[in-house]
Parts: structure tokens; C-alpha cells; sequence
């Protein structure tokens, strides 16, 4: 029982799985079977454009965005800055 109405009826549950398909890489937003959820972030989500009051969030990433996270992380401002110029050209 339960679930969402609007206007139109039902709202469907966008995070319903379907067809083995679990979660979202939250980063490149591809659709994840559980065998290949690789990480996960928790904790609040800040719209510093909108203003808005914090969010809780907790989202899935698959391991290539989980790997290009660190080596952002690893690599700073000073590798952002090489990334950016190579992009450039
Ligand atoms: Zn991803």
C-alpha cells in the first residue's frame, strides 16, 4: 500500500528497480545492477545556487566514476589546472 499521487494518478517510484537494474552512478548516470555499485557518499547536499536548505543524500557511484573521483581528489587544484589546459589545447 501506499505510494505517491498527483494530479494524473499514481506517481511511479523512479528508484523501482527494473530489469536487474538497482541504482544510478550518480555521476555519469548509468544504471546499476547491485554487483556493480562500487561506492557510495553520504551526507548533505548543499544548493549553494538555490539557497535551499540542506539535503540529506545518499548515492551510488560504479567504480570508474569511483576512480576518477580519487584521482581528483588526489591530484587538487594543481592537476585540475593541467586537465583544463590540456582540454584547451
Ligand atoms: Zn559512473
Amino acid at each position: 500500500m501506499g505510494g505517491k499521487y498527483g494530479p494524473q494518478g499514481p506517481i511511479e517510484d523512479p528508484w523501482k528497480p527494473v530489469d536487474g537494474y538497482v541504482s544510478v552512478c550518480i555521476i555519469c548516470g548509468w544504471p546499476l545492477p547491485k554487483q556493480l555499485i562500487s561506492g557510495a557518499l553520504r551526507g548533505e547536499f548543499i544548493d549553494h545556487d538555490e539557497r535551499g536548505q540542506p539535503e540529506e543524500i545518499y548515492v551510488e557511484v560504479c567504480s570508474e566514476c569511483k576512480a576518477r573521483a580519487r584521482e581528483f581528489i588526489q591530484g587538487g587544484i594543481p592537476a585540475a589546472i593541467r586537465r583544463l589546459e590540456v582540454n584547451r589545447g
